[in-house]
């Protein structure tokens, strides 16, 4: 089937980054999120980003233009209904989720593929709460997602292989690489980077080393990219930990426990970058270490 119209829910880091590929891509976008602030800063955040490849010649000014102009936003979650495709990237919360599938229901075409960009929530459960568990998948992208370059592919036990195909076409035509996850918790990429990012925390508690060490020690000494902790803070500690219960609740292993100090820095609402806190203090520039 040919995929033309997307909605977006959740105006998030996710859903603003989802947005701007898809436009990119010359899909026509339709964002929603419960906070007129979140769809205002989404806005301007892909204006930025735009901004950014035209001034690094990734691409051109009427490339620009054209993808803001395929982009709209609502507050009215039923104005999604009549999309082709519609991707959900709100809050990683299981009622959450559930309740925007429940509320979007009724007003969807018959045709209307429905997915979810949840890190880690059964996609079998969620699609249980849908009258279309055949045409729902997980669709996990990459943070950030203009940049990374896979997208995961989760089907539920009753996705059909007309979905399938469908979002590996969507996935070609974003220019970007797709992996296939069995849906088990927090699939492939967060099944092994999460217990990573938490063990960082257990290592910071413990008093094995600071943020900074930390850090630095796996920088340099695994070569990668970004630290744990900096990667935590760029995830959102609030995604971390409900990745974690996830992991602990689904997998009902101990090995998957939630450091009890990620937990605190949630409860405190030290989320990371989009407060501003979290690890490090990015009130601060260069950001400071919080421990
Ligand atoms: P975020 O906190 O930046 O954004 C979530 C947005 O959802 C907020 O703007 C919030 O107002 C909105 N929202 C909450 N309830 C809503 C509702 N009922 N209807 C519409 N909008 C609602 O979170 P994020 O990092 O963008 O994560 C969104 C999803 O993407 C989560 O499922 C998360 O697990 C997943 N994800 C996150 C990352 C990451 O690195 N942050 C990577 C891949 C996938």
């Amino acid at each position: 089937m040919e995929i033309q119209n997307v909605g977006i829910v959740g105006a998030g880091q996710m859903g603003n980054g989802i947005a701007h590929v898809f436009a990119l891509a010359g899909y026509d976008v339709l964002m929603t999120d419960v906070s007129r602030d979140a769809l205002d800063s989404a806005l301007s955040q892909i204006k930025d980003n735009l901004d950014r490849q035209v001034s690094r010649e990734k691409i051109s000014d009427k490339d620009r233009d054209a993808a803001l102009a395929r982009i709209k936003t609502t507050m009215t979650l039923s104005d999604l209904g009549p999309c082709d495709l519609i991707i959900e990237a709100a809050t990683e919360r299981e009622t959450v989720k559930a309740a925007i599938f429940e509320d979007i229901v009724p007003h969807l075409a018959p045709h209307t593929i429905l997915t979810s960009n949840t890190s880690s929530i059964s996609i079998t459960r969620l699609a249980s709460r849908t009258d279309r568990p055949e045409k729902f998948m997980g669709f996990h992208f990459m943070n950030p997602v203009p940049i990374m370059q896979l997208v995961e592919l989760i089907r539920g036990i009753a996705t059909d292989d007309a979905t399938y195909q469908a979002l590996l076409k969507v996935v070609e035509n974003l220019g970007k690489t797709s992996a296939s996850a069995e849906d088990f918790p927090a699939f492939i990429v967060n099944r092994i980077l999460m217990p990573m990012i938490n063990e960082a925390v257990y290592t910071l508690y413990e008093g094995v080393g600071s943020v900074k060490s930390i850090d630095s020690a796996m920088k340099l000494g695994t070569n990668h990219p970004m630290g744990p902790l900096e990667l935590a803070d760029f995830i959102g500690l609030d995604t971390c930990l409900a990745i974690m219960n996830v992991l602990h609740d689904g997998l009902a292993d101990t090995k998957y426990r939630p450091c009890p100090l990620l937990t605190k820095y949630v409860e405190a609402g030290w989320l990371g970058r989009k407060s501003e806190r979290g690890f490090y203090d990015y009130r601060q520039d260069p950001p400071a270490p919080t421990r």
